[in-house]
């Protein structure tokens, strides 16, 4: 090696005790079972104790241990970084994975895409490109098939997994935007049309899509929270006398507030004759099509242009999991492909085309393999029975509390979501169930959200875990009956 200069030989003798460091980034197979051993332990105590988790924990510190950890030069073991995961993360808080976490849409997670998680990270698939990962965007691309049937759209659809239901909304309506050409001067003479109940990631996405200044219409909703089609109807007409152009109708497939369907049917039938843009979003309520009890109520989601679901809520994938499906798939890739110079190598097939160009993202979480793993490892069946059992598990608990004194009910669920409140002998309803959620999330065993309906206080008892059986539903009833009694005994002694 003679014809070394100096200076490389420097560098190379340099590369080398770099190197040294370096290779600490790959653990050999002993280090590997050792970590893997304490990370096992971990996740077994952790899913052992899972079913008598608590919904809620609250602590005085809420993580701040964590602050005294900067990330720097030292390095940790293994077992003092699990202790402080368990003390600062695990612990305070809401429990996603507790049976007893009854707030907001209950989204839990399962082992089996822990396991994909895993194989996706160790792997660390490219699948934004078919040219780079053609396997990956193969996997991701059945699991779009799937959620394409299951909807019912037609073999033209196309769709892009996403992060979850918000990118998921921006990406519809950035293509709908796309489609029906809306021009940045004249925005204001656009119309949507939602309900009071339209999940808020819609309005953000609109002002994200630049559509912020597009007339946005709230069509009221029926005693059951369904959005009215004879006001959208009229609305729409009366939009067009006043030479407005209708573009879009957000229905919602189970909202998030109060679990309600929009009739979409007849919401489909108007779009159609208006020319409207049709969106329904199911982030929360679409993975009930795999229910035979509750599918009929959603004819008509097959004739959406765009559906949004979210398989980290009713399907109990990790958070960061969402689907966009688009009717007319060119559609979807005319609103998003793009190229670049340094892209001239990727070239995949034409056929199966590329997630990247369906969707914000180019570089992204292998987000097919965790949704994958548990599919094909049990098929859909427990999935369906899950869901099933929330669906009459929500009946249920809706029965028993609308029998009980002094509990007031809202309407019966659509799906898994219903409201109710308690109705104290003296003093203000409103107060008494604030109190009353504020007692329960401090004990924690069941951990319960509010909302206000009508103007109205009212607790939500929303089920959609699968953790969540017929036990964890009677001890959230019988809890909220004893912590209501004991708040009316405690403020009848004190007036
Ligand atoms: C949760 C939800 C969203 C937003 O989804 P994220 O995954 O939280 O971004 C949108 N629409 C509805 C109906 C939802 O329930």
């Amino acid at each position: 090696m003679s014809d070394l200069s100096k200076e490389d030989q420097r560098n190379l003798a340099l590369a080398r005790q770099f190197e040294q460091q370096s290779r600490n980034l790959e653990p050999d197979e002993d280090r590997r079972r050792e970590l893997l051993h304490h990370v096992n332990e971990y996740t077994h105590r952790f899913l052992n104790a899972v079913q008598e988790q608590p919904g809620f924990t609250e602590t005085e510190d809420l993580g701040a241990e964590l602050e005294h950890y900067p990330i720097g030069e030292t390095s940790h073991n293994i077992q003092s970084l699990l202790g402080l995961y368990e003390r600062c993360v695990d612990h305070p808080g809401s429990h996603p994975t507790s049976p007893a976490h009854l707030a907001y849409i209950p989204a839990t997670s399962n082992f089996y895409s822990a396991l994909g998680d895993y194989l996706a990270a160790v792997s660390n698939r490219y699948s934004g490109t078919f040219f780079a990962g053609p396997g990956a965007v193969r996997m991701e691309n059945r699991v779009l098939e799937w959620l394409r049937d299951l909807v019912g759209l037609p073999s033209g659809a196309e769709g892009n997994l996403t992060s979850g239901g918000s990118i998921a909304n921006l990406t519809a309506i950035v293509t709908a935007r796309e489609s029906h050409g809306l021009e940045p001067a004249t925005l204001n003479r656009h119309t949507i049309y939602l309900s009071e109940h339209t999940h808020h990631s819609v309005a953000k996405a609109l002002h994200l899509a630049g559509l912020g200044t597009v007339t946005q219409r709230l069509i009221p909703v029926d005693a059951n929270n369904r959005m009215m089609t004879q006001a959208l109807r009229k609305q729409i007409a009366a939009d067009l006398k006043q030479g407005c152009s209708p573009w879009m109708v957000a229905a919602t497939a189970g909202t998030t507030n109060l679990g309600s369907i929009d009739p979409l049917a007849e919401i489909a039938a108007i779009a159609q004759d208006f020319g409207l843009w049709f969106h329904v979003d199911a982030a929360y309520g679409g993975f009930f099509l795999l229910s035979d009890l509750v599918r009929d109520r959603f004819a008509g989601i097959e004739q959406a242009d765009s559906v949004i679901l979210d398989p980290h809520k009713s399907l109990f994938i990790p958070f960061g999991t969402g689907a966009v499906l688009v009717r007319d798939g060119h559609k979807l890739r005319r609103a998003h492909q793009h190229t670049a110079d340094y892209m001239q190598d990727a070239i995949g097939d034409e056929a199966i085309g590329d997630p990247a160009d369906l969707g914000p993202e180019l570089t992204r979480h292998f987000r097919a393999l965790r949704i994958w793993m548990p599919l094909m490892l049990l098929g859909t069946q427990p999935f369906a029975a899950s869901l099933s059992e929330k669906i009459v598990l929500s009946r249920y608990a809706y029965s028993r509390l609308s029998r009980t004194e002094q509990i007031e009910v809202g309407p019966s669920p659509d799906l898994s979501i219903f409201v109710f409140r308690y109705r104290p002998r003296q003093g203000d309803i409103d107060q008494f169930n604030r109190r009353l959620v504020d007692a329960m999330k401090r004990d924690g065993r069941v951990f319960f959200s509010s909302t206000v309906v009508d103007g109205q206080f009212m607790v939500r008892f929303p089920l959609l875990s699968f953790r969540t059986h017929t036990e964890t539903v009677d001890k959230a009833i019988d809890l909220t009956l004893q912590t209501a009694h004991a708040l009316e005994e405690a403020a009848a002694c004190t007036t």
